[in-house]
């Protein structure tokens, strides 16, 4: 066996460059693939340099003991009780997290391979690589710890079938996913995959939510989200280097709007997931932060530091749209889906208890006047035994961009509104909706590429969910009547406080 030193052979194999002769780089490097958005000749991109170097053997070695270390906890603990005795809410937290992030993991994998063939340099080609075999190890490891648990959690089979689905959620992702990797090219990728989603986002679900599942006794889950970020770290430093190269060639306005574009439709899919599981989900007890103190360590100070470390912006709408929704937006949609609840796969945790109320207002000053309010209808309904005033009978209004539900609470809180909601926009004689300017902008900027989408409501009213009933679109969307969701506590939050009916003190 040869034995050079790495740093002898590491540069050559890693970064093999070359001009094409046999073909044209337009042949190989076609547009859709691999856009050079006016940066060319092709040598312009050679300067490509990752901060991350790592070799194949490193890499496999690595990894290997990542699975090996991560495979005995998930054995030990499928012999054990401890997913019998996790609290309910945590439960619903893993069992959204499978059916939202498994599928999309594998599915990454064609965005890494993507550039892992069209990236412009060789360095970043080998990069990407890695990248590929990364997501294919996290969509494996996601569908395989899941499946261990199938015989206590039926539900746990939404980790792989939630994306073959049409229930909400899952348009939601897919419709994020689709425009971030399935559908985008190499260059594109690197800035809104790797630079602003998991740069920014993935942290907080898997760095936030590795904390929680470590205070909450969930060592399989916390163990196997951890092993995932360490690759995540490595592959999502792709971006940057691919920033600097759009920067030093004057393209610093497609990679600002590039990431303007994905920091805001990542910030509404993981309100939605993380949101929900870190403020209401998660046990009161083992809360390490609140969803925003997250946001505000893993975004707000870092992403802030990152954009000018590499010369951008903070979006256009950072201060008067996004910082305002870390307040409302996620109480917002929590309401909405414990309310519409049989549409997920998961059971929604209320978490509206007295004591976590309590902390809530303390987190988030004013959410007892906000939404502390339509909790003490529905508490009451469930108190007067009037279960169904507690359940949807119709659908809510979704947004054309990020396929969620729009929420904002009559205005209240939402912040100055500057027209009136929802945003309409009429493209080409359909009308469109959405849930918020930004949402409504990126539409605008790039509408070729998005209309045309349907959203679950617009197949409601386009008749193509048959009967047009709520049962027949649950059924549409593939949840059986045992995998609807129900409240995670059987109401319990409720009752806590009171006095049960009949009990009076003596
Ligand atoms: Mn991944
Ligand atoms: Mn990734």
């Amino acid at each position: 066996m040869p034995k050079l030193r790495r740093s002898e052979w590491y540069d050559l194999a890693r970064d093999l460059n070359w001009n094409l002769s046999y073909v044209t780089e337009e042949e190989a490097f076609p547009e859709e693939m691999s856009n050079h958005y006016g940066i060319t000749p092709n040598e312009r991109w050679w300067g490509w340099d990752e901060p991350y170097k790592v070799s194949y053997r490193e890499y496999v070695h690595n990894q290997h003991g990542k699975d090996a270390a991560v495979y005995s906890v998930n054995s030990v603990v499928a012999r054990s009780r401890m997913f019998e005795e996790l609290d309910p809410g945590w439960k619903s937290a893993i069992i959204a997290h499978y059916g939202a992030i498994a599928l999309p993991e594998y599915i990454a994998g064609i965005g890494e391979s993507r550039m892992g063939r069209f990236g412009r340099a060789a360095a970043w080609r080998n990069m990407a690589l890695f990248g590929t075999l990364d997501e294919t190890r996290h969509g494996q490891i996601q569908t395989y710890f899941p499946y261990t648990l199938l015989d206590k959690e039926p539900r746990m089979d939404w980790a792989h079938k939630a994306l073959h689905t049409n229930e909400w959620g899952a348009i939601a992702a897919r419709h994020l996913f689709d425009d971030m990797f399935t559908a985008n090219d190499a260059v594109s990728t690197a800035i809104q995959l790797t630079f602003t989603f998991e740069t920014g986002f993935t942290n907080l679900q898997f760095l936030g939510m590795a904390a929680d599942a470590m205070e909450v006794g969930d060592l399989d889950f916390g163990a196997l989200i951890s092993s995932i970020q360490t690759d995540e770290s490595r592959h999502a430093q792709q971006g940057e280097p691919t920033v600097k190269i759009l920067v030093e060639n004057g393209r610093a306005d497609l990679a600002q709007k590039l990431v303007d574009h994905m920091f805001w439709r990542s910030w509404h899919i993981f309100a939605l997931l993380t949101g929900l599981s870190m403020d209401y989900y998660t046990p009161l007890e083992h809360r390490s932060h609140s969803f925003k103190e997250f946001m505000e360590e893993w975004i707000i100070k870092q992403f802030l530091d990152q954009f000018r470390d590499f010369g951008l912006e903070p979006s256009w709408y950072w201060d008067s749209h996004f910082v305002p929704e870390l307040d409302w937006y996620h109480h917002a949609l929590h309401l909405g889906v414990w309310f519409w609840r049989p549409t997920v796969w998961w059971n929604p945790d209320a978490g509206v208890s007295p004591a976590e109320r309590e902390w809530l207002e303390e987190k988030y000053p004013g959410w007892n006047d906000t939404f502390g309010v339509y909790w003490d209808t529905i508490a009451e309904n469930i108190r007067n035994g009037a279960e169904e005033k507690t359940l949807p009978e119709t659908f809510p209004i979704v947004c054309n961009m990020c396929q969620i539900p729009v929420v904002t609470p009559a205005g209240y809180r939402a912040g100055k509104l500057d027209s009136p909601l929802p945003h309409l926009l009429v493209h080409e004689g359909r009308q469109y909706v959405f849930c918020s300017e930004p949402c409504k902008w990126i539409f605008e900027q790039n509408p070729a590429r998005f209309a045309g989408h349907t959203s679950v409501v617009d197949r409601f009213l386009g008749g193509e969910i048959q009967p047009p009933t709520i049962p027949g679109a649950l059924a549409w969307m593939g949840l059986s009547p045992e995998e609807m969701g129900q409240d995670a506590t059987n109401y319990a939050w409720a009752h806590e406080g009171r006095e049960a009916p009949g009990a009076a003190a003596s």
